[in-house]
């Protein structure tokens, strides 16, 4: 699984290649390639950015442990495109699933993962970001 921009495989460290994922699309390269990113448009599909980036913690720990990614949540397998794909919150940038989602909507409580709780219960999942690249480790599985 390697960096679309530099072709350099990701890194679970905290080093140059550790994947960073951008909320407002859900597309991530390595941590270099944003970094020398000179505007606030995604090099993928050129949408703006407005939310701070952060790391793809999700992509991090299946680099770690080699185990197909499940949600933080529900403890579910994701999938790619059934009830359990993988959705950023835009607030912290973790990922969970689609119907973790739906169901904290519902009750308003934080994201599962840090707990941060502000989070607007409005939405459905369908209004919330894909994470691609977890996608793709799926797919790959
Ligand atoms: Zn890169
Ligand atoms: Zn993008
Ligand atoms: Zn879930
Ligand atoms: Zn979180």
């Amino acid at each position: 699984m390697d960096c679309e921009i530099c072709f350099e495989p990701f890194s679970d460290n905290l080093g140059n290649h550790v994947p960073i994922i951008f909320p407002d699309c859900g597309h991530s390269f390595c941590k270099s390639c944003v970094d020398s990113l000179e505007n606030r448009k995604c090099p993928k599909c050129r949408k703006t950015r407005f939310q701070p980036h952060e790391i793809n913690v999700e992509v991090v720990e299946f680099i770690q442990t080699n185990a197909r990614p499940v949600c933080g949540g529900c403890a579910s397998e994701y999938n790619i495109e059934g009830n359990h794909n993988p959705r950023i919150l835009p607030d912290c940038c973790h990922t969970i699933c689609s119907t973790c989602i739906d169901d904290i909507a519902d009750v308003e409580i934080g994201c599962p993962t840090c707990f941060n709780p502000n989070f607007i219960s409005l939405f459905d999942s369908e209004c919330f970001i894909k994470n691609y690249l977890l996608i793709e480790i799926v797919r790959n599985y």
